[in-house]
């Protein structure tokens, strides 16, 4: 079977990685956090000792990190991946990173015969555990081809988008995420606003899913805060504000104002700052709520009328 190195076991990885063991692959993998060996070895994996032993004879790496630092720190340099993975392996790298690291790591990669894509996720904790994320990739035809046998072990095979070359999976991976928290702080303001003026927070809630104004957001994501005060901590602020920042950065790049996308940036960073950086991604929501003095709970006692 392929021989797959697999570097970055957290929230994400540590679940993909599970599935591509699963799925048949010899997997050697490797993460800095002693407990995450730990676990990836129950899962089926080989433990590496560091990046160079954990891709030596990998076929296909496979990266899911923080973000563009950790991204350019493992995979270029000297002791970087990229110097140790044999000639024509691939690079499939799943983190939600730039479209500059991006370039700067196709171009090590290149003079060293070794393709690329970028591939990063989307569909939460919840979706990596269940193997059922949506991967928006990047990059020429036949690199996809290679990786799909382990994106279809990570993702669902109906949600797994080829959108044209290198750096086209981060920009849209970006923009998706970018929609998503300006949703969080849109919703979070109405329904504050909605509950301060005395509306039952579930009619209220039904009726704006009934109407032009609904979405994704509002019919399911938002549940968990509304149903148990559940900010989601799989996905934490300091890479919320990670992906809006590269969002902002993204735009200013192309030369297009956003200046809605860079208010949203600086809510959640209000957010972060106020509730940590392991705050779980909703925080936004918890800022309206603190800033009205209610909780956005279905079952809440109403709050007080302002006299
Ligand atoms: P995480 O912080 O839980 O995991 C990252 C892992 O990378 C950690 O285990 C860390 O120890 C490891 N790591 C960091 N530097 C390393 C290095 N130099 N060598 C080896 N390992 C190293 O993050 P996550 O939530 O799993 O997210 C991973 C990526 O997926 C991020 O880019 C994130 O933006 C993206 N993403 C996350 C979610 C989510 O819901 N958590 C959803 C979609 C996309």
């Amino acid at each position: 079977m392929t021989r797959v190195g697999f570097i970055g076991l957290g929230h994400m990885g540590s679940h993909m990685c599970r599935h591509v063991c699963v799925a048949g692959f010899t997997v050697s993998a490797f993460d800095l956090d002693a407990g995450a060996m730990a676990a990836v070895a129950g899962a089926g994996a080989r433990p590496a000792h560091d990046v160079a032993d954990c891709v030596r004879d990998a076929e296909i790496l496979v990266t899911s990190l923080p973000g563009p630092p950790q991204v350019r720190g493992v995979l270029c340099g000297p002791d970087g991946a990229i110097a140790a993975l044999p000639p024509g392996a691939l690079i499939v790298e799943m983190s939600t990173s730039s479209l500059e690291v991006g370039r700067e790591v196709l171009a090590a990669a290149g003079a060293r015969g070794i393709a690329l894509i970028d591939a990063p996720v989307a569909g939460q904790t919840i979706g990596a555990e269940a193997g059922t994320l949506s991967i928006y990739a990047g990059g020429d035809s036949e690199a996809f081809g290679r990786a799909l046998p382990v994106l279809e072990a990570i993702g669902d095979a109906a949600r797994i988008f080829h959108l044209g070359p290198n750096g086209s999976g981060y920009a849209v991976k970006l923009l998706l995420n970018l929609m998503w928290f300006v949703q969080a702080v849109a919703t979070g303001e109405a329904l504050a606003v909605g509950v301060r003026a005395g509306v039952d927070l579930g009619k209220l809630h039904t009726a704006l899913i009934s109407s032009p104004a609904s979405s994704v957001f509002l019919e399911r994501d938002v549940r968990p805060v509304l149903e148990r005060g559940d900010y989601d901590e799989g996905f934490a602020m300091r890479l919320v504000t990670k992906d809006l920042a590269l969002a902002v950065d993204l735009a200013r790049d192309v030369g297009v104002p956003v200046e809605l996308a860079a208010l949203v940036e600086q809510i959640h960073r209000r957010a972060r700052a106020a509730y940590g950086d392991a705050a779980g991604e909703m925080s936004a929501i918890r800022l309206y709520e603190d800033a009205a003095g209610i909780q956005l709970r279905w079952h809440a006692d109403p709050p007080e009328q302002e006299t």
